[in-house]
């Protein structure tokens, strides 16, 4: 049993149904794979309504609201815990600007998504929403404690 010191930075990454349908799974978990970030919990679900809405609870009074809800839940969501140095506001960077007519090419919404309500992908904006985000989607047991061999040449 190794004894570590602070916890490394996590942040909650989902891929919205219409990634997952547009098949964008692996060119979305490679973007953050390949920048050094360590992937330490995944599942595959379709969220309740209900489910979406305490996703969400923070935009409840905004217009778009109900057919957002609607839409996380309508498939399967790619459900993802991330981590590294960083992440969460890197994290945010990788994903681009909400509305991917405003995202910079490179990013994954400038680079695969056109309109804010079709945006594909889900992160965290803060360290106090990581750790709610995280606890609603995953038990703590769901999240693997590992070191890769990459590591070292990463930090
Ligand atoms: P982000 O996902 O970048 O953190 P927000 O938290 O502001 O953005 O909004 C959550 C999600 O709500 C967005 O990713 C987008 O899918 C949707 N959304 C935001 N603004 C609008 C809008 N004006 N019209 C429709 N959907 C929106
Ligand atoms: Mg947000």
């Amino acid at each position: 049993q190794e004894a570590h010191a602070a916890q490394m930075e996590q942040t909650f990454i989902a891929i919205k149904p219409d990634g997952v349908q547009r098949g964008l799974i692996s060119e979305i978990v490679s973007r953050f794979e390949r920048k050094g970030f360590k992937l330490v919990a995944i599942k595959v679900v379709v969220p309740s309504k209900e489910f979406a809405e305490k996703h969400y609870h923070d935009l409840k009074e905004r217009p778009f609201f109900n057919g957002l809800c609607d839409f996380l839940s309508s498939g399967p969501v790619i459900a993802m815990v991330w981590e590294g140095e960083g992440v969460i506001k890197y994290g945010r960077k990788l994903i681009g600007a909400t509305d991917p007519q405003k995202s910079e090419p490179g990013t994954i919404r400038g680079d695969l998504a056109v309109v804010v309500g079709r945006n594909i992908i889900h992160g965290s904006d803060g360290p106090e929403t990581a750790k709610d985000e995280i606890n609603l989607w995953f038990k703590p047991e769901d999240l693997v404690s590992y070191s890769s061999n990459a590591e070292k040449w990463i930090y």
